[in-house]
């Protein structure tokens, strides 16, 4: 029998490592071969665990496929099915055209973390290096943009410091933001087991809702949305007052203490547990458990980052890391959890707007030096200006400044804020070029170009986890249709733009062999990795060869359970950390007499984002058949609404029809809806209609965690008519209509252009 395919899980940033085996090896050549996954237990990072989305994901490999490039005149008309070689040539022309009237900054490409580290390098290369646009943001911006400037800002440096072994070894674990039970199963597992095995361990949950992390939590503390920064200084304060601090820590490896003990003297528990909204007792405990501890893992993902303070609430939170002196060692610091599978890839490729490879900065003159030494561009190509982000995008894309947009691997026309503006202002855009593996999605309505894009299991490239771990992810199978590796296209489009020498890339392993020498002596250093070691064994940076050992921060021998600052040297040029003081600000859009309901959104155990393939696995859509809006008893009751009632939620931006879970797992007054159904999976349920694009003006990530709401009944009529589309669509989860249909010139083709498994 074959040895199984080693590759990632592709859903979430834990990172399971995957085997991939043949499910029934069929005789018929008609029939498409079936895949199956299972733990791969060789894998450092999850040991074997896997969840039901890394279960089930390969049922979704050959559901609505795209299969060629189509391309269209305008939004109104049919596809039509087109050669690369037309569809690269449009590309080209166009980007030619843009160039000439609108400069560089005309381009607009929007990526994913779901690329592998290959993808957004090759894509650096093109827009930042080549083009000499900055313009390329993925949708890592709208997940941890927060948590890198945060440590940045903390550290000196992006990177998380943990790795998973803290989840064993740890005596608190703090978690804030976080509904890890259901976000990062694998991780909660972990951590779990510890909890459960050692009584003397703590589990504080901080999160407005009672979700399944907080119900086993030693503490949950239930704060109003928005008050996060108020409690992290409310147990700074406690800290300090009671003396429960690492001074010599503080002393050697810290700068700004004096600046941030003066803001935490504001934070009288009283006031603190008065704005927060629990018991002065419950601040006490958390504050006094995290004092006792001999070490403290925090742990968050998008409840900190989500946020128009979001850089703050990670700094404020990092600042108490840095006070009691847990960080650097086992069990302890502060662990951000990434959401996508390869948002850490991403940022150590530079794909974010306003950062270049190796964990290097668009601002920085030496920064861009460097890069366009390495790229051998002339000096002064990659531009000084940081690119826009995509929140910034769309008033670029309003006022006409926008002449070329390449979206792929990701769903904006679901996942954006103040979707009703995002959607107007995408089909305002003159040549909209959209890559993705699956077809129909939301953002193909507004797409003139679609590229078919080989997924998940069709290339091999690399992904790196939460914890630092690099994973080779193994083809093992060819492409559907004509898909192509992202890289690829990228690739080809730089050399037919004159970038032959920048671009002779043969193979994925050639671009991640170019890609490692660029993070040398970076503190991403990845020169000794390669993917034919990454064929033996998954890999955790630092991994620098041994020339550059000395620069790494942490050399252990072992290839696993590194973690950073382990010396107290951090990235600042003086080596010390920086106490980051903020005081709360409070929510973006509050509550208020005409809209009095606070909403928070989230994710479910069973989908991942916009469903695009989780909505297309039989057993995620009985799992989750409908969205819905929890609301607690008391609300309920004073709006007269009982549970599976039909409500209209209205924001100032939009409105969304929901039905009414009743639930004590959510304060009175706040609201909460799942994020992952889109147009094409239930109708007037966005929660992004809802929401509103205000950002953290350091991280610029949009506060998609809140928003003030109203919630009106429905009356019984509408009530029914809501339920029947509901059960309609529960019915029939894969054979939904395209928003434009697809008409294929070559009769020998599947009508519709796309694969489907029924
Ligand atoms: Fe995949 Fe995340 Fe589940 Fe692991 S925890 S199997 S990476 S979705």
């Amino acid at each position: 029998m074959a040895a199984p395919h080693k590759t990632l899980c592709p859903y979430c940033g834990v990172g399971c490592g995957l085997e991939v085996v043949p499910q029934r090896p069929s005789d018929d050549p008609t029939l498409p071969q079936r895949w199956q996954t299972r733990g791969d237990r060789a894998h450092p990072s999850s040991q074997g665990m896997v969840c039901v989305k890394g279960a089930t994901v390969a049922e979704s490999i050959d559901q609505d496929r795209l299969l060629y490039p189509m391309l269209r005149e305008s939004l109104d008309a049919p596809f039509e099915r087109v050669s690369w070689e037309v569809a690269l040539d449009q590309i080209t022309h166009r980007i030619r055209d843009v160039l000439e009237d609108l400069g560089p900054d005309g381009v607009y490409m929007y990526g994913s973390g779901q690329f592998q580290t290959e993808d957004y390098y090759v894509a650096q290369k093109l827009i930042k290096g080549c083009l000499g646009t900055n313009n390329f943001d993925a949708n890592s911006r709208l997940c941890m943009s927060s948590a890198v400037s945060g440590y940045l800002q903390s550290l000196g440096s992006d990177g998380p410091p943990c790795c998973y072994e803290d989840l064993d070894l740890t005596d608190c674990a703090f978690l804030i933001g976080t509904n890890t039970a259901e976000c990062h199963p694998i991780v909660f597992n972990r951590l779990r087991k510890h909890h459960k095995r050692n009584p003397h361990v703590k589990l504080i949950v901080v999160d407005p809702r009672r979700t399944e992390t907080a119900q086993v939590a030693d503490l949950h503390l239930a704060i109003r949305p928005g008050t996060d920064i108020t409690l992290l200084n409310g147990i700074g304060h406690l800290l300090l007052r009671w003396g429960a601090l690492d001074q010599g820590f503080i002393h050697q490896s810290t700068q700004g203490f004096a600046d941030y003990t003066d803001v935490l003297r504001h934070y009288e528990p009283s006031i603190v547990a008065e704005r927060c909204g629990i018991a002065e007792a419950d601040l006490e405990t958390a504050a006094r458990t995290w004092a006792k501890s001999q070490s403290v893992l925090s742990l968050w993902s998008m409840g900190l980052n989500q946020s128009s303070e979001g850089t703050a609430k990670v700094c404020s939170l990092i600042s108490l890391h840095l006070l009691t002196g847990q960080i650097g060692k086992p069990g302890a610091g502060p662990f951000s959890l990434t959401g996508q599978p390869n948002a850490m890839g991403g940022r150590e490729a530079g794909g974010l707007a306003h950062i270049l490879p190796g964990y290097r900065l668009v601002k920085n003159p030496q920064h861009r030096q460097e890069v366009e030494q390495f790229w051998g561009l002339p000096e002064g190509q990659i531009s000084p200006t940081r690119g826009l982000t995509i929140g910034e995008m769309i008033p670029a894309l309003e006022h006409d400044q926008v002449g070329l947009l390449w979206i792929a691997a990701t769903n904006p026309a679901v996942s954006l804020p103040d979707l009703n503006r995002t959607k107007a202002a995408l089909q305002r855009s003159p040549f909209t070029v959209y890559q993705d593996a699956y077809y129909p999605t939301e953002t193909a309505a507004y797409a003139h170009l679609l590229l078919p894009a080989a997924q998940w299991g069709e290339k091999t490239g690399t992904m790196t986890n939460s914890e630092r771990t690099v994973t080779l992810c193994q083809a093992f199978r060819p492409p559907v249709g004509e898909a192509r590796a992202d890289w690829e296209v990228f690739a080809e489009v730089g050399r037919r733009l004159g970038f032959a020498d920048q671009f002779q890339f043969a193979t994925s392993a050639d671009v991640h062999r170019e890609f490692v020498q660029i993070t040398q002596g970076r503190l991403c250093d990845m020169t000794g990795i390669s993917h034919e070691q990454l064929a033996t064994s998954p890999i955790q940076w630092p991994c620098p060869t041994q020339e550059t050992a000395d620069t790494a921060a942490d050399t252990a021998p072992d290839k696993h359970n590194k973690r950073l600052y382990t010396d107290h040297h951090f990235a600042y040029p003086d080596g010390r950390a920086r106490f980051m003081p903020y005081h709360e600000k409070g929510l973006a859009e509050p509550a208020d007499d005409r809209y009095p309901f606070v909403l928070t959104t989230g994710r479910l155990y069973g989908h991942w984002h916009t469903q695009t393939r989780t909505g297309r696995i039989a057993k995620i859509q009985k799992m989750h058949p409908q969205p819905f809006l929890e609301m607690h008893p008391r609300d309920a009751e004073r709006l007269q609404l009982a549970d599976q009632d039909w409500v209209e939620v209205r924001s100032a931006r939009g409105t969304a029809r929901l039905p009414v879970l009743v639930t004590k797992n959510i304060r009175p007054g706040t609201l909460f809806v799942p994020m992952h159904w889109g147009s094409l999976w239930a109708e007037d349920a966005e929660c992004n209609a809802l929401t509103h694009p205000e950002a953290c003006p350091i991280s610029l990530q949009p506060e998609l965690k809140a928003c003030a709401v109203q919630v009106v009944p429905l009356s019984p009529p509408d009530q029914s008519q809501s339920l029947a589309q509901v059960e309609e669509r529960t019915a029939l989860p894969v054979a939904m209509v395209p928003h434009n249909p697809v008409k294929s010139s070559e009769p020998e083709t599947h009508s519709s252009g796309v694969l489907s498994s029924s």
